[in-house]
């Protein structure tokens, strides 16, 4: 395993951030802990980086103990801390091998901060102090050193909150790449970011899990459904759309506009044009949607 994390709680003072939380991620995943905020999800990450310690419980990575081998630990884990801190006085390439000296990288420092300023895609804006740099490229320097001392595990804490629509499918893309050779673990209150690059997601609430499973499952399971906006160019009843086979609900949207329901994974479209064709009527529009893991997210975390 690549992080085992058992039965971990954390207390700060009278409060429960993390309640008796276990889980645990294989080699090459790419895990979404995903929470509204003051779920536990940055105290999780801070303790599997060894940054506090846990009030009760184990965690491991790579077989490292947080407690007794943190310095292994820190060795094979990446972090981005949420808010990504840097300094902002100081020029990309000053900063990287900054923290390249912190990880002993000796005289590899200088190959290794130009390998990550290619692959984080910083080289257009080398010549810049952090501070002049945009949210996007700052978020780049916080992969980066990240990844400096090539850590197996990367933890990754909201890494694209605050960004702008492009910059955040750039930094997406980028995750999503990084992802390939690494373990990874990204916590993030948006569930698109989830379907968009994780293969599993871990939903936190309230310091409990209260889903574990591969984004495709949780969708199911949750009940998911499929359903279709139809406008025809008339007036028709409820009743008439509800002989469609497998339709589970029509609903009236607007004018001549329904919504009609089926079960996931039935593509009721086809048996709709039937139906229209067969009473003389006329599709106007029509368009599938599939639910998505935020109604997941808001059945399991309904407070
Ligand atoms: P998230 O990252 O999911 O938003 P956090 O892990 O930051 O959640 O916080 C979980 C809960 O623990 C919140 O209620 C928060 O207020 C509380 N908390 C976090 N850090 C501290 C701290 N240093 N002292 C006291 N309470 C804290
Ligand atoms: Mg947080």
């Amino acid at each position: 395993m690549s992080i085992t994390v058992s039965n971990i709680s954390k207390q700060y003072g009278r409060q429960l951030a993390l309640d008796r939380v276990s889980f645990t991620i294989k080699p090459g995943e790419i895990v979404g802990l995903l929470g509204p905020n003051g779920a536990g999800k940055s105290t999780m990450m801070k303790i599997i980086t060894c940054f506090i310690p846990p009030t009760s419980g184990e965690v491991s990575v790579h077989g490292f103990n947080i407690r007794e081998q943190s310095l292994e630990v820190r060795k094979k884990v990446g972090y981005l801390p949420e808010n990504n801190p840097l300094y902002t006085d100081m020029y990309i390439r000053e900063y990287l091998e900054f923290v390249a000296g912190i990880h002993q990288l000796g005289k590899n420092a200088t190959k290794r901060v130009s390998e990550m300023m290619e692959m984080t895609g910083l080289m257009p804006e080398k010549g810049k102090k952090i501070g002049a740099l945009s949210k996007g490229y700052r978020q780049r320097v916080g992969l980066a050193q990240a990844m400096i001392h090539d850590p197996e595990v990367l933890i990754l804490d909201e890494p694209t909150s605050g960004l702008d629509p492009n910059q955040l499918v750039e930094i997406r893309n980028l995750i999503a790449g990084i992802g390939k050779e690494k373990t990874v673990m990204l916590s993030t209150h948006i569930l698109q970011e989830v379907e968009a690059i994780c293969s599993r997601a871990i939903i936190i609430n309230q310091g409990k899990i209260v889903a574990d499973d591969s984004t495709g499952h949780l969708l199911s399971k949750a009940g998911a459904h499929e359903s279709v906006t139809v406008e025809f160019d008339r007036e028709i009843k409820a009743s008439d759309l509800k002989t469609i086979t497998g339709v589970t609900l029509a609903k009236k949207l607007q004018g001549n506009t329904w919504l009609v329901e089926t079960e996931a994974g039935t593509d009721v479209r086809q048996d709709i044009f039937r139906y229209a064709v067969e009473h003389n009527l006329t599709v106007l529009s029509m368009q599938k949607q599939t639910s998505s893991l935020e109604d997941v997210f808001q059945q399991l975390t309904k407070p």
